[in-house]
């Protein structure tokens, strides 16, 4: 069913990421003085697709999951956004992500709108061939709604390269021609971008270079807390450690996690979730839980993981001195206002995480040309637009006196609104 407005679905008790979207909109219409009108038209997404996706299970059974793709905002170019399966996943944490996509392109100036696309499953307890089968459902059940030329999914929280791949093929089936354009973080051989399997963490990696130097801080000698081992948290853990010499002191995942003063080999934390389900297992330090590890005393926090998980509650407790927000919404806005208060300087997850859709953009430059570069100049490309980003924000928060989430929406919100004004729609 395709639904043009937004019913909030979220649980009651729950922080919903939704409402905090459209409560940080509602700020940044302040800031920016915007029309009430254009104001209502940015708290909404423009089109929803809600899906019932059946699949033949490995028992016979047929199983019927929920799906989403909603594009949020396509005034600056065709949605981008990846897809998540995840068992908590409602409609309106795919909105919430779908509205923080259209304000992370806009804020690296790529031509791209945004949305996000999810479906209610735990892919934890599914075998290949059923992932592979949902897969394909999804794309068959989205085909009308997404492309190259409409909107470009990508991978997400625990959907990898291979999910990307059987979509691009169930597309390319479907269209009857080769379409691999048509999703983002393929496997190499078939289109997939230099760079993309570690391009969140590193593009986060130099918003923190930049972010040190404006405060003065020496990387070398700084401690490290990484929430989340998945894509993001893995590497951001590892480049840490090989790109400036941190000590990366407490990792954890969804089970918990370990602290070790003298330091934890990013490598190793990651062979043992690999072969144990966590990095909790490891035979170094002492134990921590997923929520401890944001309290403590390290230069550098790195949330990777999901939503709302730093909040009014935690957020005093919070000691380190810049927190890099990898993961989509991990602070919530009362936090937020504790942490500016506390002279913890924040660097916004549609900044610090925004260098996975900037490799994914150049992914669909090089589909586009069927022209490919080496992971070289993937780099450079990234590193440019990252920093360049990073002061865009950081002087604009000093501008005008916000923090820097804010500014990131100033900067971000501003060329959204412009190209929908320019577009003659407001
Ligand atoms: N899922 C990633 C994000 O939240 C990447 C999106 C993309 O590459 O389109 O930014």
């Amino acid at each position: 069913m395709a639904r043009a407005t937004a019913v909030s679905t979220a649980k009651p008790g729950k922080e919903n990421p939704f409402e905090i979207v459209q409560r940080q909109i509602d700020r940044c219409a302040e800031i920016l003085n915007l029309d009430p009108q254009v104001t209502n038209m940015l708290k909404h997404p423009l089109r929803e697709l809600h899906m019932s996706l059946p699949v033949r299970m490995d028992d016979g059974s047929i199983k019927v999951f929920q799906g989403f793709r909603i594009l949020y905002n396509d005034a600056r170019g065709v949605g981008k956004g990846g897809i998540r399966f995840h068992p908590a996943e409602t409609a309106d944490t795919v909105r919430a992500l779908a509205a923080w996509m259209t304000w992370k392109c806009s804020l690296l100036d790529l031509p791209l709108g945004g949305a996000k696309g999810g479906v209610i499953c735990n892919p934890k307890e599914m075998s290949t061939a059923e992932l592979e089968r949902l897969s394909r459902a999804y794309v068959r059940g989205a085909y009308t709604f997404i492309g190259p030329d409409k909107d470009v999914p990508a991978p997400d929280v625990y959907t990898n390269p291979q999910i990307m791949a059987w979509m691009a093929d169930e597309y390319s089936m479907i269209a009857g021609k080769i379409q691999f354009g048509v999703i983002t973080g393929k496997p190499l051989s078939i289109g997939g971008s230099p760079g993309r399997g570690d391009a969140t963490a590193r593009g986060g990696m130099y918003t923190i270079r930049e972010a040190a130097q404006a405060m003065g801080m020496n990387l070398r000698d700084c401690t490290v807390a990484v929430q989340g081992y998945g894509n993001a948290g893995y590497h951001a853990a590892r480049l840490c450690q090989a790109l400036f010499g941190s000590k990366v002191i407490a990792v954890c995942d969804s089970k918990g996690g370990v602290y070790c003063e003298t330091g934890i080999d990013a490598q190793k934390a990651f062979d043992c979730k690999k072969e144990t389900g966590s990095v909790c297992n490891l035979d170094t330090g002492e134990r921590i839980s997923n929520t401890d590890i944001l309290a403590l005393d390290v230069d550098i926090l790195i949330p990777a993981a999901i939503e709302n998980v730093i909040t009014e509650r935690n957020a005093s407790q919070v000691k380190a001195r810049i927190i890099a927000e990898l993961a989509n919404g991990p602070t919530t806005p009362e936090a937020d206002e504790i942490l500016y208060a506390n002279g913890v300087h924040v660097i916004p997850d549609f900044l610090c995480n925004a260098g996975g859709v900037t490799v994914s953009y150049f992914e669909m430059v090089q589909n586009a040309y069927s022209y490919y570069w080496d992971e070289a100049e993937v780099y450079e490309k990234l590193d440019k637009r990252m920093t360049s980003a990073y002061h865009s924000v950081l002087n604009t928060s000093h501008q005008y006196n916000i923090n820097m989430r804010q500014a990131a929406y100033v900067l971000a919100v501003k060329r959204v609104v412009e190209a929908m004004k320019i577009r003659g729609w407001v």
